[in-house]
């Protein structure tokens, strides 16, 4: 993992896949870098993780410090490398259903689904959030042919018209905004499924550090009204970073046969 910068909540995420990479017996290194790194620096860096024989995969912890081109960063890295799947050929894969690893948040909420024994087939999954990140490719796999996806996929962003009328539509709802509670009850289908992926630090005095993490649907008056929904924290978070571990196990297995 290359981290630049100190912000506490990459900083949060990129020891949690740390932690993980050890728990699965997995070595990991991190490459913490200062803030002001020039962007020639980092894509020095890329480049020799890239060609690293002891290094399967590995990735940029985004956002990056404004001075440097996240494009240009995300493009330099190997694909084969790319655990983050987040390389234009690697997304270009995914999408004509031929995918070399699955990025992990949307495949996080999909092995989500379909561990939980949620029938995605024919169903009206409505994406909240049209991010590269999570939104865009969210929408690309549910749409595919086969298990955990065949769905009919409508996709909402900050210029739909009539928001709530298209999201009590969906038999499967998945939020990925980045505003905390936004979604009520009220916009939800009685028995829907709920996926949140939101992860919102906001103030609570009452917290021990004074702050505390919720997501982007309001879940103790949504969940009233759903067959199923996903916690925040403790729900998609989680899932993010096994799916990550995924990735990388299967970028050495390839590494492996491909020596
Ligand atoms: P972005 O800010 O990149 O995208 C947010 C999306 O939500 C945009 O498409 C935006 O629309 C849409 N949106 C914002 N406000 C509204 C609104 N009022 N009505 C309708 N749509 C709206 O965020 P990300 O996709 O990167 O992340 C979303 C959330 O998921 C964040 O809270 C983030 O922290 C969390 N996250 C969690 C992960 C995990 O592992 N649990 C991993 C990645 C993200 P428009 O495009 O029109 O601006």
């Amino acid at each position: 993992m290359v981290l630049v910068g100190s912000d506490p909540a990459s900083e949060v995420y990129v020891r949690m896949k740390g932690k993980k990479c050890e728990e699965l017996g997995m070595h990991s290194v991190t490459v913490a870098l200062p803030e002001d790194t020039a962007e020639e620096e980092l894509l020095k860096k890329v480049t020799g993780l890239n060609s690293d024989k002891s290094i399967h995969g590995f990735l940029v912890q985004l956002p990056l410090p404004k001075h440097i081109d996240e494009k240009k960063v995300i493009n330099a890295i190997d694909p084969k490398k790319d655990v983050d799947c987040f390389h234009p050929a690697n997304v270009g894969k995914m999408l004509i259903g031929e995918p070399e690893f699955l990025p992990a948040t949307p495949a996080g909420v999909q092995q989500m689904l379909v561990r939980s024994g949620v029938d995605t087939k024919g169903k009206h999954v409505v994406v909240v959030g049209r991010s590269n990140i999570v939104g865009k490719p969210m929408a690309a796999m549910m749409v595919q042919k086969g298990d955990g996806a065949d769905s009919t996929v409508t996709v909402v962003h900050s210029r739909t018209k009539d928001l709530p009328s298209i999201t009590r539509q969906a038999d499967i709802l998945i939020v990925a905004m980045g505003k905390p509670n936004f979604v009520t009850a009220d916009m939800v289908k009685e028995g829907a499924v709920v996926i949140d992926v939101g992860t919102n630090r906001v103030e609570d005095p009452a917290a021990p550090s004074g702050s505390r993490l919720v997501g982007d649907v309001d879940f103790d008056n949504v969940k009233k009204k759903t067959s199923a929904i996903s916690p925040v924290p403790g729900g998609v978070g989680p899932m993010t970073i096994c799916m990550l571990m995924a990735n990388t196990v299967a970028a050495a297995e390839k590494a492996a046969v491909s020596r």
